[in-house]
């Protein structure tokens, strides 16, 4: 099972936790179900002068609201 690392939007902690499925953690720390699934491929989303996001992670929508690559968990 795969262990994911998320980053709560109303603390600002980063966590690790197990997920199956789709299922969407709540922050330990808070409690918040305001969390981004951060994705190793977020390292590779950068940011052009223009404003526009480059991303270079074929398949993978970027994130303005988060460093996430996958916005269906935290709404942008
Ligand atoms: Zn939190």
């Amino acid at each position: 099972m795969p262990i994911y690392e998320y980053h709560c939007k109303s603390c600002a902690k980063d966590f690790e936790t197990l997920v199956f499925g789709d299922e969407c953690p709540n922050c330990p720390e808070c409690g918040a179900s305001e969390v981004c699934r951060l994705m190793s491929a977020c390292g590779f989303v950068s940011k052009g002068s223009g404003g526009q996001v480059t991303n270079q992670s074929a398949g993978a929508s970027a994130c303005s609201g988060c460093a996430a690559t996958s916005c269906n968990t935290c709404g942008h």
